[in-house]
């Protein structure tokens, strides 16, 4: 049976959303982002696309290539909302769902010909769905036999795109394709392909695999697979993650400790809260420090016991500072918790097998995590976060 893939991608999706519940702002180049003087953007309207800019770069240099431009706030919660009204939709064509990011999704479209007819009426009607639940949004569709094409072909026809890739085109496609058109592919692996004069898939195929995989191990065999058409990968309606973290740029630099070590406990809250919404507990801690000239740290610590409380992130994280010799002031603070456990455990079974000291905290975080569910956020707050450290921007 001829596979296909389906990506689904939302058009400048944060800024489309702003602009369809602000329709003064419609046709204006609007970027979202935030907040602070050290903000970025988040994401860009297609209006001020056209100056230049785009999502990640800085706010004052966005304001630089685009002075006029509208400046709006994040609203994340808004996003969420609308984003699974989308994968609603898309749940309802196939159960082989993966949402890759907030705006972005794969659908396994195999054999679903016999129920809604030819792939490409499938993705219009998704289209014409996706815009009328929204109330006005596009979204851009590629179709595909394997995954990281159909990612590719959603990319090609931006906005309001339905590119699909049959199967008797692929090996013409990909002969002329650029090969850092191949989710994958880093910086060093590009400068070093284009040492080799490699330009395009077509390019990648004239050396052997075991070339690529002297030179770039597993990353080469890759590489050369795909530049072939190949990807063994499938949707997965789910995966957990891999990680937890939370990290914060502070407005001005900072050597003070404490202030670094508030911003820890916020961030170790912050991680510890959601771990225990997924029944999540790892064993490993990093802590990441950046200094004012751009310079990254990371360090970590792997625990005898996994953990998921705020009080044993915190005191962890704190350690690993501790052990810190700060080369110059610090401008951003981040936190993560990895090397989960395989099997996530019940809470209850944690409260039961924990030494006492780890029990107690944790009857602690379910209180507390209870209290925030009931009443909001901001209900409870713990004792050391009583004082609000300084404004600053902190993701995600
Ligand atoms: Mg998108």
């Amino acid at each position: 049976m001829q596979k296909w893939f389906m990506h689904v991608d939302m058009d400048a999706f944060y800024a489309s959303i702003e602009q369809k519940d602000h329709p003064e702002l419609r046709g204006k180049p609007v970027i979202v982002g935030g907040d602070g003087p050290r903000g970025v953007v988040s994401a860009a309207s297609y209006e001020v696309r056209r100056f230049g800019v785009h999502s990640a770069m800085p706010l004052a240099q966005a304001f630089k290539l685009c002075p006029h431009a509208v400046l709006v706030p994040v609203r994340m919660s808004r996003y969420i909302a609308v984003s699974h009204q989308i994968m609603d939709i898309l749940r309802r064509y196939s159960p082989l769902v993966e949402q890759a990011s907030v705006d972005e999704a794969y659908l396994d479209a195999t054999g679903l010909e016999r129920l809604f007819g030819p792939v490409e009426g499938m993705a219009r009607r998704i289209k014409r769905e996706v815009r009328e639940a929204t109330g006005g949004l596009t979204c851009s569709i590629g179709l595909a036999p394997v995954k990281f094409l159909a990612k590719i072909a959603s990319d090609l026809d931006k906005p309001d795109g339905l590119s699909i890739l049959y199967p008797d085109r692929v090996e013409g496609f990909l002969r002329s394709l650029p090969v850092e058109q191949i989710p994958g592919v880093g910086k060093a692996m590009r400068q070093a392909i284009q040492e080799l004069a490699v330009r395009t898939c077509g390019d990648v195929l004239r050396y052997p695999e075991a070339f690529w995989e002297r030179r770039f191990g597993k990353a080469g065999v890759t590489l050369h697979e795909r530049a072939q058409g190949i990807d063994p990968r499938a949707v997965e309606p789910f995966t957990p993650p891999k990680s937890e973290s939370a990290e914060t740029t502070f407005d001005a630099d900072t050597q003070d400790i404490a202030f670094l070590k508030s911003w820890l406990f916020r961030h170790a809250d912050r991680v510890g809260r959601r771990l225990r919404k997924q029944h999540l507990q790892g064993r490993v801690i990093t802590l990441k420090l950046k200094y004012a000239d751009f310079r990254t740290i990371t360090r970590r610590v792997t625990l005898e016991a996994p953990v998921c409380t705020t009080e044993s992130i915190y005191e962890t994280a704190c350690s690993l500072l501790d052990h810190v010799r700060l080369e110059g002031k610090v401008r951003l603070i981040g936190l993560g918790v990895s090397g989960f456990d395989n099997q996530p455990r019940q809470l209850s079974l944690l409260l039961g097998e924990k030494p006492d000291r780890e029990k107690r905290r944790a009857k602690l975080d379910n209180v507390m995590d209870k209290l925030q569910d009931k009443f909001g956020k901001t209900s409870v707050v713990r004792g050391r976060l009583f004082q609000p450290p300084a404004k600053s921007k902190t993701r995600p």
